[in-house]
């Protein structure tokens, strides 16, 4: 694996009885745009604030670019881009007014030419107040503002919440622009799950606070299967198979969703359960996403990990 730019260990917080994150270890490494998942709830504003050290955690640690998030300096913090949930800006103030002032905190490193170029090629109006910016130009000035400090690491909350597809679209192509800037990482947190297949190569799925699975998307979206499996007369009452997600019964076919069963596996098991025939049916990010953190109609929780 590369160089390690985001590491937690253990990371847990309760916001009073409420257990929000709980215990997660996570390695992020150099160079991946890593799409952060998770149900509403699930705790994923709460670890990015964790991560950035703007919430003190109650038992855990977590690291950014190797640095303690309760002590990041200003020279790791200048290293670092944030996009917060609903891009708060300063409302009075216009578009140029925010760039002077944002720029004052990177001195040595932003890149005028960046900024003035994703304004033009976004067509937004330098001179109007935030306040009078729709929901999409608001969040397309938090972008080029986290991108004009050419950011080693960026890490955005929920960036296109609320963004019409073809400026959804936009802010997502400025994030691989920035990830084309060799060794650029990018972890961003979104619900829209067509989107995080077609940008990230890496996925971390948090589920009602814990870790439930942080490995490339290829992987995942490998691992996770369904097979429609038919019977001549009745399905069996039994299913026991390995890495059994979720079995729906509809009159004589099973349907089963699994998790790191080969097909070898799979094809064995249908032939020692006498199934006339059987298929695989192939599932985009958002079907296993929702199969995989569904609730399960087992007792084992499945963690995923890189393999
Ligand atoms: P969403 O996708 O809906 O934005 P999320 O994954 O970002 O959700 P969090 O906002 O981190 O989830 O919330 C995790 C849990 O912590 C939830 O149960 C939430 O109700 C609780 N929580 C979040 N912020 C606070 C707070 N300030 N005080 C008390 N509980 C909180």
């Amino acid at each position: 694996m590369n160089e390690i730019v985001l590491e937690t260990e253990a990371l847990t917080k309760y916001y009073g009885s409420t257990l929000a994150v709980d215990h997660i270890d996570l390695k992020i490494p150099r160079g991946c745009i890593c799409g952060f998942v998770g149900r509403n709830g699930a705790g994923k504003t709460t670890a990015i604030k964790l991560m950035l050290g703007l919430l003190n955690p109650t038992t855990g640690s977590s690291r950014l670019l190797g640095c303690d998030s309760s002590a990041l300096t200003s020279a790791i913090r200048q290293r670092i881009g944030y996009v917060t949930e609903g891009h708060r800006l300063f409302r009075w103030m216009t578009i140029a007014g925010l760039e002077k002032f944002q720029r004052s905190f990177f001195p040595k490193q932003w890149d005028d030419k960046f900024f003035a170029d994703m304004i033009e090629y976004l067509n937004l109006p330098k001179k109007k107040k935030i306040k009078h910016l729709s929901n999409g130009q608001r969040a397309q000035v938090s972008l080029a503002l986290a991108l004009a400090p050419n950011p080693e690491l960026l890490i955005m909350d929920d960036p296109t919440l609320g963004l019409d597809a073809a400026i959804r679209r936009q802010f997502l192509e400025g994030m691989i622009e920035l990830i084309m800037r060799q060794g650029r990482t990018v972890l961003f947190s979104s619900h829209i799950l067509g989107d995080v297949e077609r940008v990230s190569d890496r996925i971390v799925v948090i589920d009602k606070g814990v870790l439930r699975a942080n490995c490339s998307l290829e992987q995942f979206q490998k691992a996770i299967k369904k097979v429609i499996l038919s019977f001549a007369d009745s399905a069996p009452d039994e299913v026991n198979i390995d890495g059994l997600l979720h079995c729906k019964r509809i009159e004589k076919q099973l349907e089963l969703t699994l998790i790191g069963t080969d097909d070898e596996k799979i094809s064995e098991w249908a032939k020692s359960v006498g199934a006339e025939n059987y298929h695989i049916v192939k599932m985009n990010l958002e079907d296993q996403f929702i199969e995989f953190t569904a609730p399960a109609n087992h007792k084992r929780l499945f963690q995923w990990e890189e393999r």
